[in-house]
């Protein structure tokens, strides 16, 4: 009796069964979106890079419309998930209310991760839009290492590092790729030296750290799209980049202070009047302990 019962239910409920089947599936693609501001269009100084720049209102938005084109493409492609960084000065950037209602936004620091904080293993790819080059590069515009105030040189297992090529490592831990990054001609060369042939936005060609030929904010956002949908279409070709463990992490500081006061810590070895260098267990610890070289001091107040 039961049985007959359960055969009934499976024959009701068949229909819909098929039904479901008959509808396209959706796999999961979770995307990982990184954005910077320095290599955004048209960014060349200050002027524009924040709250007190003339230009910064306007530019903020070409910002949030480089990561909107990146979003829509990415949906275009088959994202079914889509979380968002805003990792530029305050973390404060990105215009929340021109967002679809279906991304998320990580805002402001101190932040685990930093500029890839909440990425973990069940992410599909990642993103990068508005990088820019290193400290250790002789070109690109505003080239800089997570602080241009405070560092010169940031190296991991003996290789100088980008915030690009850092952040794909981060990304590597958990087995995620990076397979696209957008901002001027000498960032993009220089993640793609390290992380592989990724795909690339280039959406200004330095001219030298506070000038560029640019190009419009229209044309970047097509050229962003097209290489989001290029980059998540063959994403089973990128491999994650994958730093062996344990790291070893070598920091200049602009300021003789900061590597004095640092090697108080142990596992802190200074290695020369503005250098320091420690060994980490794996990425995530060697992020961690940057954030702390990089946000920890007396003005940390509420
Ligand atoms: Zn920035």
């Amino acid at each position: 009796m039961r049985l007959r019962f359960l055969a009934v239910l499976a024959l009701l409920a068949a229909p819909s069964l098929w039904g479901a089947a008959a509808e396209a599936p959706q796999r999961k693609l979770k995307v990982y979106i990184s954005v910077d501001m320095e290599g955004t269009v048209g960014t060349v100084t200050g002027d524009q890079l924040g709250p007190s720049g003339f230009e910064y209102a306007r530019y903020r938005e070409f910002m949030t419309r480089e990561a909107l084109a990146a979003i829509q493409a990415a949906k275009a492609a088959g994202a079914t998930e889509i979380l968002v960084s805003d990792s530029h000065g305050n973390g404060e950037n990105l215009l929340l209310e021109l967002f679809p209602p279906d991304v998320r936004v990580i805002r402001s620091w101190p932040r685990r991760l930093s500029m890839m904080a909440g990425i973990d293993e069940s992410f599909d790819a990642v993103l990068f839009i508005g990088y820019h080059a290193s400290a250790s590069n002789l070109k690109g515009v505003r080239a800089h290492t997570f602080s241009s105030a405070r560092l010169t040189r940031v190296a991991v297992n003996g290789v100088e590092m980008s915030e690009g090529s850092w952040n794909a490592a981060i990304a590597g831990h958990f087995g995620v790729p990076v397979v696209m990054v957008s901002g001027d001609d000498a960032a993009v060369e220089e993640v793609r030296r390290l992380v592989g042939p990724i795909e690339a936005a280039v959406v200004k060609q330095n001219l030298g750290f506070h000038s560029a030929s640019t190009l419009t904010p229209e044309a970047a956002y097509s050229l962003i799209a097209e290489k989001v949908r290029a980059a998540l279409a063959r994403r089973s070709e990128f491999k994650p980049f994958r730093i062996q463990s344990p790291v070893l992490v070598e920091v200049s500081f602009k300021h003789y202070l900061m590597a004095e006061v640092a090697a108080y810590m142990p596992g802190i070895e200074r290695t020369g009047s503005h250098s320091i260098r420690f060994t980490a267990r794996d990425m995530l610890e060697a992020a961690d302990i940057m954030t702390f070289l990089l946000t920890y001091g007396p003005q940390l107040e509420p």
